[in-house]
């Protein structure tokens, strides 16, 4: 079967940590959510990896403030977060209210802290190849997939399609980095590349992070290659439950048969976002513990 099981290369990685997590002794590690607001999405994405971090082992620390918290606010108590030894990993959940510059709040959160991997200074850590730094759990559970799937990006052509520097850009960086998991060749396509499905085919590994449901289509894809979907994209369907499903970026029907190796979604590369931040705060604790 081509399929790649992301939930259970998560539940993977979530059985590894607890188990080193419980091996610990002294103080176990700790992660504080922040969120700003009731946005449904957020409320629900925070209380997953709350649930998460619990499984495992990992203290979460939840943090609510009003969407009406002002920046100085918001900031006392990152300040707070960082003084305190006790928490390994901080999480400003995304999005913020349109009153609070997100990047600048991200930036307030000590480096070495910083398990969602946006702040600046790690982003300058990845492109340095600093194995200190944390990347982006999305685009860092798209390598681990890699890794254990068994599917080599040496010397491969990757396409990424989307330059987010929440997915795709981030992903580039991570794939062309020297090092026995990437050494990929890799080109980025985006909204104002030509001839996108012509540089596709070309593609040992397409790895799609556009947010357009179907977007990579069969004349896009060479017979073997590996498909990557990071998409989640909610498309209306009257006969499910609440009303919508949630689809990829490739339309998986149609490329299945010709991928080597294939992500679903939902199941691929979703579950894999929570289970690296995990990671992230693990590794964050291990490195203070030594510092
Ligand atoms: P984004 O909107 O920030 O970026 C989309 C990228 O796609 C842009 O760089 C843009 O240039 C490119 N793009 C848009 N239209 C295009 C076109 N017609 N042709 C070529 N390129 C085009 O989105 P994002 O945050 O990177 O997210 C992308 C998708 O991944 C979304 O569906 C999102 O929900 C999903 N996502 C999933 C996870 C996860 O699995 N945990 C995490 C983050 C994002």
């Amino acid at each position: 079967m081509n399929l790649i099981d992301g939930k259970r290369i998560a539940q993977d990685v979530v059985a590894e940590l607890a188990s080193e997590i419980a091996r610990l002794e002294g103080p176990k590690p700790s992660i504080a959510f922040i969120r700003v607001g009731e946005d449904p999405a957020s409320v629900s994405y925070v209380r997953s990896k709350n649930r998460t971090a619990e499984t495992i082992g990992i203290t979460p620390l939840l943090i609510e403030l009003p969407d009406t918290v002002t920046q100085e606010e918001l900031f006392a108590q990152v300040d707070k977060l960082n003084a305190d030894p006790a928490v390994n990993g901080i999480l400003i959940q995304s999005p913020l209210p349109s009153h609070l510059d997100e990047q600048t709040a991200f930036n307030r959160i000590s480096v070495e802290k910083d398990v969602d991997g946006f702040h600046t200074s790690n982003a300058g850590r990845l492109v340095q190849e600093d194995p200190d730094g944390f990347v982006s759990c999305t685009p860092a559970g798209i390598l681990e997939i890699c890794h254990r799937e068994g599917i080599s990006l040496e010397g491969k052509h990757v396409v990424v399609i989307g330059r987010s520097l929440i997915v795709g850009k981030t992903f580039a960086l991570l794939a062309m980095q020297k090092g026995p998991q990437a050494n990929a060749t890799v080109t980025v396509c985006h909204s104002r590349t030509r001839n996108l499905p012509e540089i596709a085919r070309t593609a040992d590994v397409i790895v799609a992070a556009i947010g357009r449901p179907g977007f990579v289509t069969p004349d896009m894809v060479r017979e073997g290659a590996v498909v990557i979907d990071v998409g989640i994209n909610r498309v209306e369907n009257p006969s499910a439950k609440r009303g919508y499903r949630i689809v990829g970026d490739v339309d998986f029907q149609a490329v299945a048969p010709l991928a080597s190796r294939i992500t679903p979604v939902p199941g691929g590369v979703g579950p894999m976002t929570v289970a690296m931040l995990m990671k992230n705060t693990f590794k964050a604790y291990k490195l203070q513990a030594t510092s």
